[in-house]
């Protein structure tokens, strides 16, 4: 009796056994197609047993195994296996998760030939000489062995992807696969451009969500059967098996869509680096703005710290970054003075300015002065925003939608009003000032999908005559590594909203933004300048920012986590729940903390159940408890036997939980 112990795509930590005589040859790592309930799926073998604990006759006989490729491999499994105890996921959600969505169709579709892209025509303009930064950076990485961590810190245009291309192309020479992971490569296709041109005969697999299914496979493919000798790839990437891979990078490492948001909630990034210890790899996180977590590693040696403190052309110095103190000044529509004239000065020569408001529509919220309404959100505890443009209040959360209304819905005043600003707004007014000019506004609603975003790109950069571009107005969306050749300056409105706003990761993001978004001017020969409008001129964080002086920031920021006991000085994971009544949400998380004796686990801290700051999302009302420890093991272990604990708890049908390690969001 031949018996598989098969992972399912299931959120139950256990494997499944299923007979397989006369399945032809298993092995671990092969998919299998299996009964299961009135249906079928498709799952992964994880061992050939040899017997079962259960009755024979329980044992049901498996479908097919399917060898259409060769079977995943053990680092894989190992990867799957870390993610699935590390983020308390069961193994077979991890596994299936990481295959392409069409290998775990249990009718498949026709497969075609797979063959990855040597695209990339046109003629390669020679490699840079690189500067002596650049060529020390390449050393120590192309000179280290075995498992080497290095964090890449490097100003915006200091000529970190040269690098990356510089070590890909080492690793190629080595006969290695260089898996390049970035944080959304819709936002990013001039790397991609970059990529094909640099490597126009090296066959290319590119792998995001958003690849229609047949691409996604066909890419996976590639890069699993070592065609694809470069991976170039958004968090998802981080689980293809890639037989010969010798080299990681990971660009804009600080950057939060390395973290999955729903289904096992993990960080691309961090297992990037446990893939990198346990294939023995050098791995390179690169950031202008490290996050915290990587710099205190790069400060106690646990990452090498590798630095590029010079643009890479040299006649591109660093912006110029002021503040101007708008306490005392009559701002229209927000805009202050210093910034108006220096948008004029840039129409005058012909050079382009960027406005930077990090918030999209007209306004963030429409209201009736006569009797306080506000236009909220029917299913969330948010508010509606105004898009003019359209006519609609919209719910940037979950996407509910009103046509303004004329009046006061609930008192009949006409006299509403949209309040605060969004870059539409601004939009409007920049229109209004500067009527000769050509503006640009970029963000998600005028980016929608990854077409109409490569064509605002292709606008801004070499727009010409009646076509060109002379001032954008956008959000954070502008602020990722893109060479804008005229961009001069760079106005940030509204910044200070983040300050002091109650996650208490808001200033850490904010200066990340600001450095990115300052870093798009002055990038060519002409020189940069940055205007910041705020009410706290004196803050320590546009203190650093106008010295471009990251390193002494993130210092004023660990002293301040570990004196307040946050990560990295600690270690956190949220249990969430959501459920139609609140008070259903906060008991699940009562029963949860009930569920422990804190004599047994001294060493972690629960904190009291409280509702989310959107306490409430698509109708449904959501409350969280926080779990803090000093130590990651004693963390580790207690969440494994709590996860059990609450596996057994009872609650009413439509109550949801999950369990996130290293939350980023509160
Ligand atoms: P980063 O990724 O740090 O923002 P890039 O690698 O994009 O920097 O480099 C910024 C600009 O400098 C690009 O236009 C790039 O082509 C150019 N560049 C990079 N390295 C060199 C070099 N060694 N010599 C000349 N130009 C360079
Ligand atoms: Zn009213
Ligand atoms: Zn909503």
């Amino acid at each position: 009796m031949n018996i598989a112990r098969v992972a399912l795509d299931l959120p139950l930590h256990r494997l499944f056994d299923y007979l397989i005589d006369g399945l032809g040859p298993a092995e671990p790592g092969l998919r299998i197609r299996v009964p299961f309930g009135r249906s079928e799926k498709i799952g992964i073998i994880v061992s050939l047993p040899g017997h079962s604990d259960l009755a024979p006759e329980q044992l049901k006989p498996a479908l097919e195994i399917l060898a259409d490729t060769p079977p995943l491999p053990p680092d894989f499994f190992q990867l799957c296996e870390f993610a699935s105890s590390y983020y308390q996921a069961a193994l077979g959600e991890v596994l299936l998760q990481a295959l392409p969505p069409g290998l775990k169709k249990a009718s498949p579709a026709k497969r075609r030939n797979t063959k990855a892209k040597a695209a990339g025509k046109g003629v390669e303009p020679g490699p840079p000489r690189l500067t002596a930064e650049q060529e020390r950076v390449l050393a120590a990485v192309n000179h280290s062995s075995g498992y080497a961590p290095f964090l890449l810190h490097g100003v915006t245009g200091s000529g970190k992807t040269e690098v990356y291309l510089r070590l890909i192309t080492a690793a190629l020479e080595r006969g290695q696969q260089a898996l390049l992971l970035v944080p959304e490569i819709n936002l990013t296709p001039q790397l991609e451009a970059r990529i094909r041109q640099r490597f126009p005969s090296v066959p290319t697999a590119i792998l995001h969500s958003e690849l229609a299914e047949a691409a996604r496979e066909r890419e996976w493919k590639a890069a699993f059967l070592g065609q694809a000798r470069i991976i170039v790839g958004t968090r998802l990437a981080i689980f293809t098996p890639l037989p010969e891979l010798g080299l990681i990078v990971v660009d804009e490492e600080h950057d939060a869509s390395y973290k999955q948001q729903d289904g096992m909630r993990y960080s691309a990034r961090d297992l990037a680096i446990y893939r990198a210890s346990l294939g023995k790899l050098p791995i390179v996180l690169g950031s202008a703005t490290p996050s915290l977590e990587s710099w205190a590693h790069a400060q106690t040696g646990r990452y090498t710290l590798l630095s590029l403190e010079e643009r890479a052309v040299s006649a591109a110095r660093l912006p110029a970054i002021h503040l101007v103190d708008t306490r005392r000044m009559a701002l229209s529509e927000g805009v202050s003075p210093p910034l108006q004239d220096a948008i004029r000065k840039r129409l005058e020569a012909k050079e382009q300015s960027l406005i930077f408001l990090n918030r999209r529509g007209y306004a963030p919220v429409l209201g009736c002065t006569a009797c306080g309404w506000v236009s909220r959100c029917q299913r969330c505890a948010a508010n509606m925003v105004v898009h003019l443009k359209d006519q609609r209040l919209r719910c940037h959360h979950c996407g509910f939608e009103l046509r303004i209304p004329r009046a006061c819905p609930t008192c009949g005043n006409q006299d509403i009003h949209p309040f605060g600003r969004g870059t539409q707004r601004l939009e409007a007014w920049l229109t209004e000032t500067f009527p000769t000019a050509r503006i640009l506004r970029v963000d998600r609603d005028s980016a929608k999908s990854k077409k109409q975003w490569e064509a605002l790109l292709q606008q801004i950069h070499d727009g010409s005559g009646a076509e060109r571009v002379d001032i954008l107005v956008g959000t954070q969306m502008l602020a990722k590594g893109h060479d804008f050749p005229r961009l001069t300056l760079v106005g940030a409105v509204g910044a200070d909203a983040a300050l002091f706003a109650a996650d208490w990761r808001a200033p850490e993001r904010l200066f990340a933004q600001l450095m990115q978004v300052a870093g798009r001017a002055g990038r060519a020969e002409l020189p940069g300048e940055v205007i910041i409008q705020t009410e706290y001129p004196e803050h320590p964080l546009y203190a650093a920012l106008r010295a471009h002086d990251y390193p002494s920031y993130a210092a004023t920021l660990l002293t301040e986590r570990r004196q307040a006991g946050f990560p990295p000085y600690t270690f956190q994971a949220m249990l969430r729940a959501e459920a139609p009544q609140m008070a259903d949400a906060i008991d699940f998380l009562k029963a949860a903390v009930a569920l422990i004796l804190p004599e047994n686990h001294p060493e972690v801290l629960l904190y009291d159940p409280v509702p989310m700051r959107l306490s409430r999302l698509w109708s449904l009302e959501r409350a969280q408890l926080l779990v803090e420890s000093a130590s990651r093991p004693s963390l580790q272990a207690f969440l494994a036997t709590w996860r059990e604990g609450l596996e057994t708890i009872k609650s009413p049908s439509r109550l949801r939980w999950h369990l996130e390690v290293d939350p980023l969001e509160f």
